[in-house]
């Protein structure tokens, strides 16, 4: 049951690069091959079969166990098997830190919501890195995770912040849940699931809470170039950025900027901030576990109000049965109204 493929740097970011990077002086090459590889996986979205499975630990199926390939600058997937479950550390930095945000991803998803993997059925998490040739981008192709190094102009290797991991593998749980299409308010929702839950693992990993976590998405994979930009602000949608590369951050943070018919990415801004606004005041754990159960109730063509219902609702259930503060409910229907979802 594939979903929609997401990219993690939307093509809005990717457009605008390619457009201004000769003229800037970067590699315009590398966004160039950025958004020809990207159209290439949209269309195929292959699978090649596994290839040296030898002296490296075998997936034990419905264990959630992680398998990580090293696709040696190809543009194709599922390359050599590098690093198993359980298996030591090797070498390679991305590789690590790949097993390691696989497995932040599911334990977050295990502790905090009781989650058995992306199907809940303890689905073998495979994760790519060395994908492609300064790849700038990573993403979920409804199968597995697979990482580019970036060109180290804009990006870095996307294996260096657990955001986009998180981020990715969330849209895999929208899938095996809701199953929101990818357009307008559902795609928008489905967007801001995977930043949501991205957000919370950042915080699982960094054991901090909602008060003390910059809410930013994708600050750690950019370059040094870069420092102090992000991909998305989930606390102020449509600051994350501002420069002549990348361009100004269009995200919307309030039902007042919603652009009909727009990317996911830029409305996704409202819910974010929907969240960003409970967590605060509940805490991100009592407050993801909520937006988790409206999540599992929740339907593919699913609007904004729909969600805004199904939270507050899930909230009333969670404190009567004393696993979310007494007043979550009022907090839910207050940080909805902000974002102007009556
Ligand atoms: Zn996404």
């Amino acid at each position: 049951m594939p979903g929609p493929i997401c990219f993690y740097v939307p093509s809005h970011i990717i457009d605008h690069i390619a457009r201004h990077a000769g003229r800037l002086g970067l590699d315009a090459d590398a966004a160039r091959r950025t958004a020809v590889a990207s159209a290439a996986v949209r269309e195929q979205r292959r699978m090649l079969a596994m290839t040296s499975m030898d002296a490296l630990t075998a997936a034990r199926p419905g264990q959630g166990d992680r398998q990580i390939f090293d696709d040696h600058h190809r543009f194709e997937t599922g390359g050599e098997l590098v690093r198993g479950e359980g298996d030591d550390p090797v070498a390679a930095a991305n590789v690590n830190a790949a097993y390691d945000g696989l497995g932040a991803t599911r334990e977050f998803f295990r502790e905090v919501l009781g989650r058995d993997s992306i199907d809940d059925a303890g689905m073998t998490l495979l994760g790519d890195v060395n994908y492609g040739d300064g790849y700038d981008n990573a993403f979920w192709d409804g199968t597995r995770m697979v990482f580019g190094n970036g060109d180290d102009q804009i990006f870095q290797d996307f294996t260096r912040d657990v955001d986009v991991c998180a981020h990715e593998l969330t849209h895999g749980v929208t899938q095996y849940t809701a199953g929101l299409v990818y357009t307008d308010q559902a795609g928008a929702m489905n967007e801001a699931f995977s930043d949501i839950f991205a957000a919370c693992v950042d915080q699982f990993v960094q054991k901090v809470d909602a008060g003390e976590h910059n809410w930013l998405i994708g600050e750690e994979v950019m370059a040094a170039p870069m420092y102090g930009e992000a991909i998305r602000s989930m606390a102020h949608p449509g600051t994350a950025y501002d420069n002549p590369v990348l361009g100004k951050d269009p995200q919307a943070a309030h039902m007042s900027e919603y652009v009909p018919g727009g990317d996911p990415h830029l409305n996704s801004g409202i819910m974010n901030r929907a969240f960003y606004l409970s967590a605060i005041d509940l805490g991100s754990y009592p407050a993801a576990k909520i937006f988790y159960a409206a999540l599992r109730n929740l339907w593919p063509q699913a609007q904004f109000t729909d969600c805004a219902y199904l939270c507050a609702e899930q909230a009333r259930l969670l404190s009567r049965d004393g696993r979310v503060s007494r007043h979550a409910p009022q907090t839910i229907r207050a940080a909805f109204r902000e974002v102007g979802i009556p």
